[in-house]
Order: structure tokens, then sequence, then C-alpha cells
């Protein structure tokens, strides 16, 4: 559905520019922006995806990737089409390079989110399946009326989203998974068509901001899994935002325009889960393995295990109010008040 854009500025009588996401595109009359679904019409910007649902399911919350946020829940997850990254191996290609005319839309009031979260007896809301932030008028909107009703809400996203609206956001988004797709700006240049600074920005800013945030890594081989690299990445974290956030190291699998390159080999994964540790992540996890031991959570004090997975079945038996059972040590997790 049609709506005006936020987050713009005419630039003369034909030019548009919007500042929803780090491109800021100049957007000339009657063409769209990047991610298109933005459009310059006769002056003013559009949005063009407003209520426009491609996907919905309901989603373990461990699917997201989210770990420490309200584990054993479902979030009644929603996608549109486009996106503003160009990623060579996009797992979701079929929706994220879709335009408009794409045919399996179904149209959604904010009020309808709400009411088909309950009905599918999810406990919140993850914008997914492509990237939220080029549908931000819908998300911001309709996050108001799913907070309002007691449920929660998270975004899967690039991190790719302008400071301003992030800072509108925050009000209503309790928690992001933000991709990190590798730790150089040249892969996101070659490969994605963006930058790596605005990504890190991002999540220093919504850790600020306070929202729960994992970080998801996906080990492409001959891309981006060097442990030096690797490491860098870790020792930014430890730095920047805070030992204790979660990271999902995650199987590549072959896709798109990389069809060519071949799955993660496990023994590349060990390394980085290792190197991942030795640099002083205390939560980092694999992603896309199916085995339980590295997709569970220790004790960083006494090495109990604080929350078994076992692909999307969770035991929080280790855990006692969000302490480790063993020795007290408080998890930083954000444990859910939905399941008794
Ligand atoms: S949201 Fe779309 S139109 Fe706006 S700056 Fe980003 S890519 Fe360009």
């Amino acid at each position: 559905m049609k709506k005006e854009a936020k987050f713009w500025k005419k630039m003369d009588d034909t030019k548009v520019q919007c500042n929803l996401c780090s491109h800021n595109c100049k957007i000339n009359k009657g063409k769209v922006g990047i991610c298109g679904v933005r459009k310059n019409e006769n002056g003013i910007l559009y949005t063009l995806i407003y209520g426009s649902v491609s996907s919905l399911a309901s989603d373990p919350i461990e699917k997201k990737p989210l770990y420490h946020f309200h584990p054993g829940t479902y979030a009644f997850s929603i996608g549109t089409i486009g996106c503003n990254f160009k990623c060579s191996h996009c797992q979701n290609y079929s929706i994220s390079t879709a335009d408009t005319s794409f045919p399996y839309m179904k149209e959604l009031t904010p009020g309808q989110v709400v009411d088909l979260t309950k009905q599918h007896n999810c406990q919140g809301v993850s914008y997914t399946y492509n990237e939220p932030t080029i549908w931000h008028e819908f998300c911001l909107d309709s996050a108001k009326v799913v907070k309002k009703a007691g449920l929660y809400t998270c975004y899967v996203t690039n991190g790719y989203i302008s400071e301003e609206p992030l800072r509108e956001l925050s009000y209503y988004l309790d928690a992001m998974n933000i991709d990190i797709k590798a730790f150089n700006d040249d892969f996101y240049r070659k490969i994605c068509k963006s930058r790596l600074e605005p990504v890190l920005n991002t999540c220093k800013l919504a850790k600020e901001l306070g929202i729960h945030i994992e970080l998801t890594y996906l080990v492409i081989p001959g891309y981006n899994d060097s442990l030096d690299e690797v490491r860098k990445f870790c020792k930014w974290i430890v730095e920047n935002l805070d030992d204790k956030t979660p990271v999902h190291f995650s199987r590549f699998h072959p896709d798109h325009d990389m069809i060519n390159v071949k799955m993660t080999p496990m023994e590349t994964l060990l390394k980085i889960y290792e190197a991942a540790k030795q640099t002083g992540i205390l939560f980092p996890f694999l992603g896309n393995v199916f085995h339980g031991k590295y997709e569970n959570t220790y004790c960083p004090k006494c090495g109990n295990i604080l929350i078994e997975r076992n692909s999307y079945t969770i035991d929080l038996e280790g855990l006692n109010k969000g302490k480790c059972r063993k020795c007290g040590y408080q998890l930083p997790i954000i444990i859910n008040k939905y399941i008794k």
C-alpha cells in the first residue's frame, strides 16, 4: 500500500533525498531508491509497501536467532519485499529482489498484526525475512500497538538504519539481531554494495538505547572466515559493546549468486568458536550446525549448562530466575514472562 514516507527532504523541484538508511539515496522524479520500495512521485517520497506482507509464519525465537531474549517463546514473523543491500549470497532473494508486482502480497493493518500474533499463540512479533528498515513506517505503527498489547517486538536486520529512525523506533523495539556480514569494508562494498561502519554504529546506538542485541556472522569460506578477521570482530565487540553480547557464527550454504561456494567446513567453525572465546566473547554460538554442544549457553563462572538447546527445543533447567542454579551467576537475559 502506498503512503507518504518519513525521513526525506526535497533537494529541488524534482529530486528528493531519503534519509531512512545510510545510503541516503537521492531520488529523481518517477524513480525508486536502492531498496526499490520508496518512490519519488511528483517531488514527494512514498513508501510503496505500507502493510504489504510477503511472508508470515510463527517461528521459535531461537530461529531469529535470539538466544537470550524470551527463550522458548514464539514470534509471529512477518516480512515484505525489497532490500537496501544487494548481497550475492542472499538466502531470501525471492522476496529481497522482488518489486511491487510480487504476486503473493497480503495487506495488513497494525491491528491485524496484533490479532494474528494472538491467534497464532505467539508472544511477540519479529520483523524479519527481508530487511525491516525499509518498511519503517509500518514497523513503527504496528510495533506501537504490539507493545500496547503486552507483546514483544524484535528486528532481524542488516543494521543499516539511520540514527533518527532508530531512535524513534527504540521506544517500541525490544530486541535486534544484527547481521555483521564480515569485519571488513571491502566485503561490504563488493558483496553487499554497502559499508561496514554504519552497521557498527547501529550496534553501538542500539545498545545505548537499551535494545537487547545479538549479532550474527555468516561464515563464508574464502570470504570472511580468516581467524584474524574474526578475532578483530570479537575484540571490537568486547571493546565497544559488551563481552556478554551473544554472537552467532552461522554456517554458510551455497545460494543465489554464490552457488559455487562450498558449505562452511565444521573444522573452520570450531576454530572460530574457540577464537571467539579466547578473545573474550562469553556467549559464542554456532548456527546451522545442529550440534547441541555449540548451541548451549554455558555459565562463564562455573561452566554449568544454563540453557540447553537442541535445534529449537530448549531446556532452562540450569537457570533459576535468570541465575545459574549451581553458582548463582546472573545471566544477562531477558527471561520470558510469557511461559509459566
Ligand atoms: S531506505 Fe531505500 S530509498 Fe531510503 S536511503 Fe535506504 S535504500 Fe535509499
